[in-house]
């Protein structure tokens, strides 16, 4: 039960229906701090790991792991910044945030 200070937005695209969970800030997790990447291999918004902070578990401190910004779905590197005024990965129409229901 870590302190978890960034939450994620659920996304939604009512011309396809394509909904994604998109991190509000990047997400500072133990090992990487990972955040919303949208991936031109899969057309997706996947959750990707963009600094590394796990040096306690590897050997080498300055070996930087080969998953940083690296789609874990279909390992492509050809990942962008994701915004709201972005459009959605698989049809390009526009995308609106899921009403919280408190
Ligand atoms: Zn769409
Ligand atoms: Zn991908």
């Amino acid at each position: 039960m870590g302190v978890n200070l960034s939450t994620t937005s659920k996304y939604i695209c009512h011309s396809c229906g394509y909904s994604a969970d998109v991190w509000d800030a990047p997400d500072v997790a133990p090992i990487a701090t990972v955040d919303t990447r949208h991936c031109l291999g899969c057309k997706s918004l996947v959750e990707v790991p963009i600094v590394f902070h796990g040096g306690g578990l590897v050997g080498d401190q300055d070996a930087e792991p080969d998953f940083l910004n690296r789609c874990p779905d279909c390992n492509s590197s050809n990942v962008k910044l994701w915004g709201v005024k972005n459009s959605c990965p698989k049809c390009s129409e526009h995308m609106t945030q899921e009403a919280v229901l408190a």
